[in-house]
Formats: C-alpha cells, structure tokens, sequence
C-alpha cells in the first residue's frame, strides 16, 4: 500500500543532496576535528566552512553559533547554562513551548506565563512558531530583558529574524538536513556558563562535532530560499484543505485560523471525535499525520500547547495535526481528505 505523509512538523526527509553530503563526509572526511594533524586540519576547515554559510544564512557572525546534537540540547545547554545568573530572576515564558524548553526551565524559580509580564522581568522566552497549531509569535520586547527564541519549526518555513531576540535554537530534522544535530546561537556578552564541559565549540558544548551531520546541515541551508518558497505555496492547499474539513459541521474549528500561521500547518479541532482513533484510522488507511495529544509512557495526555489556547482538555483529545511537506500536492490532499470523511463518517 502507498503511504502519503502529513506529519512535516515532526521531521522531514532528508534532501537528496544532503544525504549525498553526509556520505561522502562519512567516507572521505570523517577525521576528528579537534586532532592536529593534516586529516584533522582538514575536518577542522570544513567545520569552520559550514558554520561561515550557516551564519551567513542566518545574517549572524561564525562564533556565535554552537554546533550540538539536536534542538532539545541547544534549550538545556542555553537555559541549564543561563539558569545560575537568571533562574531565580522574573521570567515570562510562553505556555505553548515545546517540552524540550519546559523540562530545563523547571529548574527556574520565578516563572510567570505569557502574557502576563512580571515586574523586574530578566528573560522571555518565546518560540517564533508552535508546532502544533502552526501559530507564529512576535518576540515580545521587554526593556532589559533577555530573550529567547525557538526557531524549529519556523526555520525553512517562513523568514526567522534573529534581530529581535538574543539567544535561538535551530534544528536540523525539520528543514531537509540530516537527523541529530541542532544549533545554539547565543549574542556576545550574555550570563551564560558552559554545562558540557569540554574544548570543543570554543567550551561552550563539549563533544567531538558530528561534522557528517554538520555539512549536512549546511547543504540543506543552501537550499532554503527554495524551501521557503515551496512552503509558501502550501498556504493555499492548506487553506483548501481546511475550508473543506470546516464545511463539514459547525463543531469543527481550525486552531489559530485567524492569526499569521505557518504555511503547511493545519491543527483542526473535531469536536466529538478522538484525534488518537482518527490518527489510528488514517494510519490503516495509509496516512501519516498526527494528534494534538502527546503520547508518555503509554497514556495519551492531552497537549498542553492546545491548552495553553485556551481549550478544556475533551477539546485537546478532538485534535489532529496535519502538517504538510515541501512539494505536497492537491491530489495528495484531495486523498487525504476523502479518508478522513470515511474515518470520520461523514
Ligand atoms: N522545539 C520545537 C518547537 C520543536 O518542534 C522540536 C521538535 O519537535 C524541538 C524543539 C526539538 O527538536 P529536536 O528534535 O532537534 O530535539
């Protein structure tokens, strides 16, 4: 049976040429950055060549940018390394974040949700995008304050801008580069102290650099005013898409339809549906999406970023998440959207 996958917002393939990219480092360059001899030397260049185009790509200066293992070690090595000079400070945190922002920031004492905005507040943490309802978020800007943006799900999707915040993560699974590796951009001068201790990244994240994986995250880079564009174009599919699921009655809603969104997102809200036996019945079916409910140690729990809009927890278990690819087309579309009648029977 075919499988058409609709679940973009989780990861996406690799491109074709970074794969190619990978390889070739894993067979030809695979030396050990950090040796000093001419194989090193040469991984070494090639390291400092792909963090030159990043920072280029991301308009910020090679130094500032920490190579890691994925985004969730960029927000534990940015807020673990913050947390001695800020965690017991005043800070609003946008509820929706991604648990991988949540988990290190519950060392922080002093923690108030956005928008509410406490007084003497010293950091704001605020992701560019959420990767449920595909709602995009300004930076709020707080005289003094420290901010910090999650850019995993925006990046390759739409503009990021780096001019409004101080401190980011990047991931490179969700825009065409290869698994298991992440960025941490930091700005000059913040009150930050290493946690992974080690001579790698100029001390600011111990460890040998994935250099493969590297360079496969500077191929995909290169590619993105081409991906940003074909994520464009899925506005209208996406937009068609959810017309037609909203016509089918007048419980159905589509999270944030109303505020500025990614462009192949779509969170719809089925009320008197499951999303997980939907989520089931399309994946017999043969498509791959997903649900607004994350799944821990085999109970479902709702998803707290449905919540944090405002909805009761039945609300938050009638969701499913359907995120489309760079390159999906209406016939696909068009497919999904008679399963999800029949799953739904209608
Ligand atoms: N932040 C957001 C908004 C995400 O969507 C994800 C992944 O789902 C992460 C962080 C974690 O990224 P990674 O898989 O690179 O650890």
């Amino acid at each position: 049976m075919s499988r058409l996958y609709f679940d973009a917002n989780a990861t996406v393939p690799p491109l074709p040429s970074v794969v190619e990219v990978v390889a070739k480092a894993m067979t030809e360059t695979w030396a050990n950055p950090t040796s000093t001899h001419r194989e090193g030397q040469a991984a070494r260049h090639l390291l400092e060549e792909a963090r030159r185009q990043l920072a280029e790509a991301l308009s910020v200066k090679p130094a500032e940018l920490v190579f890691c293992a994925s985004a969730t070690e960029a927000l534990h090595l940015l807020l673990r390394g913050l947390q001695p000079a800020l965690g017991a400070r005043p800070a609003a945190v946008f509820p929706g974040e991604h648990s991988a922002c949540l988990n290190p920031l519950k060392d922080w004492s002093a923690v108030s949700w956005l928008p509410e905005l406490p007084e003497g507040c010293a950091t704001v943490v605020q992701m560019a995008a959420n990767n449920e309802s595909g709602i995009r978020y300004d930076m709020p800007q707080i005289e003094g304050a420290l901010r910090i943006q999650d850019c995993c799900q925006a990046w390759g999707k739409v503009e990021v801008d780096l001019s409004v915040c101080d401190a980011a993560v990047f991931s490179a699974h969700k825009m065409g580069g290869p698994r298991g590796v992440g960025m941490l951009w930091m700005r000059p001068g913040l009150p930050w102290v290493p946690v992974m201790e080690g001579p790698q990244e100029r001390r600011r994240r111990g460890g040998t650099e994935d250099l493969p994986a590297i360079l496969g995250l500077a191929e995909a880079a290169r590619h993105l005013p081409a991906r940003l564009a074909r994520n464009a174009a899925l506005a209208s599919l996406r937009d068609a898409f959810e017309s037609e699921v909203l016509s089918w009655s007048p419980d159905f809603e589509a999270l944030g339809r109303q505020q500025p969104r990614l462009p192949n997102t779509t969170s719809l809200l089925l009320r008197g549906h499951s999303g997980e036996a939907l989520h089931m019945a399309l994946d017999l079916a043969g498509f791959a999406i997903s649900t607004g409910s994350a799944c821990h140690s085999g109970s479902v729990k709702p998803s707290h970023a449905v919540m944090a809009l405002g909805y009761k927890e039945a609300e938050a278990r009638s969701v499913i998440r359907v995120s489309m690819l760079p390159g999906t087309t209406s016939d696909e579309v068009a497919q999904l959207v008679a399963a999800l009648r029949k799953a739904l029977k209608l």
